[in-house]
């Protein structure tokens, strides 16, 4: 067997080592390991190796699909016919509308976004309680971004004991234009970032040609600029720290696992006691691995999963790759380290049978409230009104007493045409017996009177009703204002009071 050359990770000098035949020993070192524990140090800057299996295509393609929805989805077109943007997903500060594909959203409707985010939460509750910590490891903006920083430092500045050796080496021409150009490029993907999010706000193409041209605000280059900066900061420089040490997410997370979810694992029961292995040596009395730390040096939080559960795993499965490679080359059965749990390792290790509980009471409980909330916001949504009417009452003055003892009180009305063509609303009025009704603008008319609203707009309307002495009542009494659609009959309901003035 030949040795190899390897370059460590402390000080670059080039040691020789080997775990077993074709396989390296990486001297890499879990960044929390205890002998590296205090109250306060440096960080160890992580060099994870790239790997090639199963978890990495899938992160591969999570961090495609989920990137390529972000940076493209603000420039797919959607007609909505004039009245409206015609940008598919679009937050409208200016015009308070969230529009997605067909579905516009109002700001009276904001409890479906409410809605969305329960259902995301309740979501990330089950996924974490059937397969660990999958969102962070997968589809956590921090892990995507951090990834895709990573693959570029990669292609610059070569995989691991490259980016270990140029980190030690003295400053030449050659390291210089590798970390000008590594930081180049990232400082372009965290301007595209933060680029790529203000055209969520407004319309994409115009925003774009006056983005180049110098024509857009100053709020929107600021805007840019921030997030540019946050991008190029929390992915590219603070990396697995934003994980560790800034995320509440694990510490949540870590209250809500039971022994039952599956996490990344390392299985000791297969795996101890470890130790390098020899060609022709019998695997009889020993465990499978053969340490050679591939799985420390793949991990992206730099951590050795064969510690146990930690904090800072994400549950990426990089490690899984990482050994599984390892065993493929030493001929051992792949899935040393696998998703499971540690009651396994534990059963196994005592001869029992492995179990997977997927159904149990906290997922039943997670399930029940997704469907749940998601069958209330379907019906609500199905049910959702194009018509829509707020009052509110005057209240300087409360009411006004005129000299025929009648007593007149002043109401503003938000008229709202959800819809995308112009319609015509009857108003009318219960629960008061109205002697005059006044609508400013209109002057006094008899009920219900027809009132137009333009397509997609609110329209503000005052209304001054008056009522004689003999139909008041003590004190105050309600009163409810009705709007009915001319055409479909749709209508809307909104409660007020009349105040009278008298004592009860
Ligand atoms: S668990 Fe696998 S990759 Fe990690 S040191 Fe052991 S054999 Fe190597
Ligand atoms: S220990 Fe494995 S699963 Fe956990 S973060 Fe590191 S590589 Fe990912």
């Amino acid at each position: 067997m030949t040795a190899r050359t390897v370059i460590t990770m402390r000080n670059a000098t080039p040691v020789v080592t080997h775990a077993a035949d074709g396989v390296e020993r990486s001297d890499a070192q879990a960044s929390n390991s205890a002998a590296n524990r205090q109250f306060y140090k440096s960080r160890v800057p992580i060099y994870p190796k790239l790997v090639h299996g199963a978890f990495r295509k899938v992160k591969w393609a999570v961090m495609i699909v989920t990137l390529g929805i972000y940076y493209l989805v603000p420039w797919i077109r959607w007609d909505r016919g004039p009245s409206a943007p015609n940008q598919a997903v679009l937050v409208d500060l200016a015009h308070e509308r969230f529009y997605f594909f067909s579905i516009e959203i109002w700001p009276q409707e904001v409890y479906y976004i409410t809605g969305l985010l329960v259902l995301a939460a309740v979501t990330l509750f089950l996924i974490n309680a059937l397969f660990g910590r999958l969102w962070c490891g997968y589809a956590c903006p921090q892990t995507v971004w951090t990834d895709l920083f990573i693959y570029v430092e990669n292609l610059i500045e070569g995989d691991r004991a490259a980016r270990i050796r140029l980190a030690a080496s003295p400053w030449t021409a050659g390291k210089v234009a590798k970390r000008v150009s590594k930081h180049t490029i990232w400082i372009l993907i965290a301007i595209a970032t933060g680029g790529a999010w203000v055209f969520y706000f407004t319309d994409a193409p115009t925003l774009a040609a006056d983005l180049f041209t110098g024509h857009a605000s100053l709020v929107v280059y600021a805007a840019i600029a921030v997030l540019a900066f946050t991008t190029y900061t929390l992915g590219g420089l603070m990396r697995e720290q934003v994980c560790t040490y800034m995320c509440p997410w694990p510490r949540i997370q870590g209250a809500m696992t039971d022994n039952e979810a599956l996490g990344v694992t390392y299985r000791s029961d297969r795996g101890e006691p470890r130790g390098p292995h020899k060609k022709g040596q019998p695997w009889e009395g020993r465990g499978a691995c053969i340490d050679c730390n591939q799985c420390v040096a793949a991990c992206p939080m730099g951590i050795d999963i064969r510690d146990g559960a930690q904090l800072e795993c994400i549950n990426c499965g990089l490690c899984i790759d990482a050994c599984d490679d390892v065993m493929a080359r030493i001929g051992l059965p792949k899935g040393l380290i696998a998703y499971d749990t540690d009651d396994n390792v534990r059963r196994r290790g005592a001869g029992q049978q492995a179990r997977f509980r997927f159904v149990r009471p906290r997922t039943l409980l997670y399930g029940a409230v997704l469907v749940v909330v998601s069958a209330i916001m379907l019906f609500s949504f199905l049910t959702r009104h194009t018509i829509g009417l707020d009052v509110i009452r005057d209240r300087n003055p409360n009411f006004v007493a005129l000299a025929d003892g009648s007593v007149r009180n002043g109401y503003t009305l938000k008229l709202m045409n959800h819809a995308d063509t112009a319609r015509g609303f009857y108003l009318s009025i219960t629960g008061v017996k109205a002697a005059k009704v006044n609508v400013i603008g209109l002057g006094v008319v008899s009920l219900p009177v027809k009132l137009a609203v333009d397509p997609d707009k609110v329209r503000a309307v005052r209304v001054l009703v008056t009522v004689a002495r003999p139909d008041l009542r003590d004190g105050s009494q309600d009163i409810d204002f009705v709007l009915r659609d001319a055409k479909g009959g749709e209508t809307r309901e909104a409660g007020a009071v009349f105040v009278s003035g008298e004592q009860p």
